[in-house]
């Protein structure tokens, strides 16, 4: 690979970049790149829509328990927040509101599904193809496709045969009506909690089917008086300071899980006064009791779900499931739970994260094999030998407690100095190189053990054990560590063939 010795004058031409996703990933990479002076900017989204996760996620009470001072963009800040945490709708609207503003709504073709990217070495370029038969080419790709956007369904036996209505909370059947229904809701995770006290009040009947108990913590979610929204809009410097403050209170989640022997014995003790008062029957609480240390898995914040638990209607089956049936699920001690309705409450496959797309790198490597031991990328974001291509929401840069746009905005703003830097220097192509990929990977998985994160199984970790999704320390520290491209730490190759070309399909 020959290095690139001759600099070339700034902004005398930018690489085009082909943006896979439109969330907030995707978005947000876009906007990063057009508030620089990139041009050849394209998103290529399957949905109709963009929001991403909040696209698809639209159960009945689906929001943010990150409270939206901190889930936004720093340099799109809102003071008119109508709640703490606000609900899907806002902050879907919030996501249009921004593309529109920045020009990244026009950038967007819907209904395409990337199927393939291949690096073409000879001409320093990524092809594209999407299943609807569209192809494009750029010098740059970012895939920003998430880690929660494909569902998961348990490999329970039997589960074809279930002659009642299914489906994923995360593609929700608004046709479907659950009023007078039995319904048994599969998973109690951030999910259900959210839609299980929605759900409750309307169905005839409500299984609740739980494989392990939660850690929760209330949800102080209110509407903000109108005093306090005025004052946020008016006083110079509240809403930073609400977010400074927001910021602050998820670290500290963040040290309660990274030191579960000292401080997360404060947020299991608080989590549990909390819990007791809201179960006030002996064997519900027995029942719904966590088992595992505080914060290994997502502490879950609700203030209703547990609650909603002793209703009148709604029963709690904590015996694991055998199987589906024409007529409901059986449970291992035999028992056949009837209902007309199933919901998957089950997850995402949040370890497979862009797959089944195939990508090829430099001489065809897959990424599919080089990460058949667990995917690992520089810092969550670069790949070695996978030139000029950058992940948004990639490995090791999920946040149990904290703001993942947060994590998204600093990975954007990373690939556009890599890409500013390949510009500078004329290079065709710029890579992380290997050594540093693997030290940055050893130092970064070394931070795992005493950690909460490796007490439980978990969505974190893969079949192997190693965690994947989730990044190990602070968010500070992530940002930090991504604020100034180290150019040492990458080899860009070069010459450009040519003057960069705009993007071709
Ligand atoms: P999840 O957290 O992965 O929960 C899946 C649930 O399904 C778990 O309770 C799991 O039990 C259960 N499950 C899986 N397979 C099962 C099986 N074969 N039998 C019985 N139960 C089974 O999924 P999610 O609730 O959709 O949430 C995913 C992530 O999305 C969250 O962790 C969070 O990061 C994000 N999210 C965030 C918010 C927010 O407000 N910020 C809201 C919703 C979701 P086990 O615990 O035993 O595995």
């Amino acid at each position: 690979m020959a290095e690139v010795v001759e600099e070339r004058p700034a902004g005398r031409s930018r690489p085009s970049v082909l943006i896979v996703g439109a969330g907030f990933g995707g978005v947000g990479a876009a906007i990063e790149l057009l508030r620089s002076g990139f041009r050849d900017v394209r998103i290529l989204e399957r949905a109709p829509d963009l929001g991403g996760t909040w696209h698809y996620n639209d159960y009945p009470g689906a929001a943010c328990d990150v409270p939206s001072h901190l889930y936004s963009f720093s340099y799109a800040q809102r003071t008119d927040w109508s709640r703490l945490c606000s609900p899907r709708g806002e902050i879907h609207d919030y996501l249009r509101d921004i593309a529109r503003e920045w020009g990244v709504d026009r950038l967007i073709e819907f209904g395409r599904t990337v199927d393939s990217c291949r690096w073409d070495e000879e001409q320093q370029r990524w092809e594209v193809a999407t299943s609807e038969g569209a192809s494009y080419e750029a010098h740059a790709i970012v895939l920003a496709t998430g880690q929660l956007h494909r569902p998961s369904y348990p490999a329970l036996a039997g589960i074809e045969s279930f002659g009642g209505h299914s489906f994923h909370s995360s593609r929700w059947d608004h046709s479907y009506r659950l009023g007078g229904r039995r319904v048994a809701v599969v998973g109690t995770g951030a999910s259900a909690v959210q839609f299980v006290p929605e759900i409750a009040p309307e169905v005839e009947s409500l299984k609740v089917f739980q494989r392990t108990g939660n850690w929760f913590l209330p949800r102080r979610d209110r509407r903000y008086p109108a005093a306090v929204r005025r004052a946020i809009e008016v006083v110079p410097g509240l809403q930073g300071l609400r977010r400074r403050f927001v910021f602050d209170y998820t670290e500290s989640l963040t040290l309660m899980i990274r030191h579960p022997n000292t401080v997360g014995r404060i947020g299991a003790l608080s989590s549990a006064l909390f819990m007791r008062r809201q179960l006030r029957d002996p064997e519900l609480r027995r029942r719904a009791w966590p088992h595992y240390t505080f914060g290994c898995k997502r502490i879950l914040f609700s203030s209703q779900y547990l609650p909603t638990l002793a209703r009148a209607n709604v029963e709690l089956v904590t015996e694991s499931i055998a199987g589906v049936e024409e007529r409901g699920l059986r449970t291992a001690d035999g028992k056949l739970h009837e209902v007309d309705c199933i919901i998957w409450g089950t997850g995402f496959q949040s370890t497979e994260f862009m797959f089944p797309m195939e990508i090829a790198g430099r001489e065809g490597r897959s990424l599919r094999e080089e990460w058949a031991q667990g995917p690992r990328a520089h810092l969550g974001i670069c790949v070695s030998g996978f030139p000029n291509m950058f992940l948004m929401y990639g490995p090791n840069t999920n946040t149990s407690g904290g703001s993942i746009i947060f994590f998204e905005e600093a990975q954007a703003a990373y690939l556009r100095q890599a890409l500013q830097a390949l510009a500078r220097r004329g290079g065709g192509s710029i890579e992380v190189r290997p050594e540093v990929q693997e030290a940055g990977d050893r130092e970064m998985q070394a931070r795992f053990p005493g950690t909460a994160w490796t007490r439980c199984d978990s969505w974190y970790r893969n079949e192997r054990g190693r965690i994947v999704t989730n990044w190990p320390g602070y968010m500070r520290e992530y940002a930090q560590r991504t604020r100034e491209l180290d150019e040492r730490e990458y080899a860009i190759a070069g010459p450009v063939r040519a003057q960069y070309v705009s993007l071709r399909r």
